[in-house]
């Protein structure tokens, strides 16, 4: 579904991606771990189609199509969903309101009838029980105002009713408490499905012990520098980022 080659990528003028290849095939998981400064980020940003990451070569395909050739919003209507590890806030704009207008946006590019107020109240109502969220988060301005948690699990909310066919989740799991931490797990866990893809963006393996993945890359110096099962996430986790033979760069 998603095959990325030999892709480099800059922000204002400076290098971060340098020679990235990876393939997710549908159902699979893969975390992405490495140290801070490495490019995660950038990759997350240069699949969404931020105007700020430039491509400096290489491609990136979407069941075939060049996805760096299509607009940000039309990728998310393709099915490509992204978490990140600052949510935006939308003051002015309820969360009911956006979330109506994204599902709708994916249902028309589907196919699929739109939902009506009545229908899509239903189905929200229904997964933020799910999720554990208040219902007073849908009158309220997107991510305006809300604790780390609550933006986390508002963006649980959003993937379970957007029912994307590859999300990506960027430090999803960054200033979260345990309970915070499983909540968005078990949301993520129940979006899995043998045709549902995750690349799961962590500094920590911790998530990973309850999100797991199929295969866990290290990514340092703007490409992936090694590749394996869950284990690699366990092993990294006792012995850092300094064993792999990639010069590890400074912390943030
Ligand atoms: P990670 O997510 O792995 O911690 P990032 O992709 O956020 O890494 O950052 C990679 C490098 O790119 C870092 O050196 C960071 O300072 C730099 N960088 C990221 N965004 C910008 C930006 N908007 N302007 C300048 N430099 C940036
Ligand atoms: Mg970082
Ligand atoms: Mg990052």
């Amino acid at each position: 579904m998603l095959d990325i080659k030999d892709l480099h990528a800059s922000v204002e003028g400076k290098t971060i991606l340098r020679g990235l290849d990876l393939v997710v095939r549908p159902g699979e998981v893969h975390a992405i771990m490495g140290p801070n400064g490495a490019g995660k980020s950038t990759l997350s940003q240069v699949l969404a189609g931020r105007d700020s990451f430039r491509v400096d070569s290489g491609s990136v395909q979407w069941y075939g199509q060049d996805l760096l050739a299509m607009p940000a919003e039309e990728r998310a209507r393709a099915g490509l969903f992204l978490a990140f590890q600052y949510p935006i806030e939308i003051p002015g704009v309820s969360n009911a309101y956006f979330l109506k207008a994204a599902v709708n946006a994916v249902r028309r590019h589907r196919g699929l009838p739109e939902l009506d107020a009545m229908d899509f109240l239903k189905r929200v109502k229904s997964e933020m029980k799910t999720v554990g969220m208040s219902q007073e988060f849908l009158y309220r301005s997107v991510n305006e105002g809300f604790s780390g948690g609550e933006k986390k699990r508002n963006e649980v909310l959003q993937m379970s009713l957007l029912e994307p066919k590859l999300a990506i989740l960027d430090e999803t799991d960054s200033g979260l408490d345990i309970d915070a931490l499983k909540i968005v797990a078990d949301g993520v866990n129940r979006l899995r499905t043998p045709e549902r893809s995750l690349i799961v963006i962590t500094h920590y393996q911790r998530l990973l012990d309850y999100i797991v993945p199929d295969y866990v890359h290290v990514l340092a110096q703007g490409r992936i520098v090694r590749s394996g099962g869950r284990e690699l996430a366990l092993e990294l986790e006792e012995r850092g980022y300094g064993w792999l033979d990639v010069p590890v760069p400074a912390q943030e």
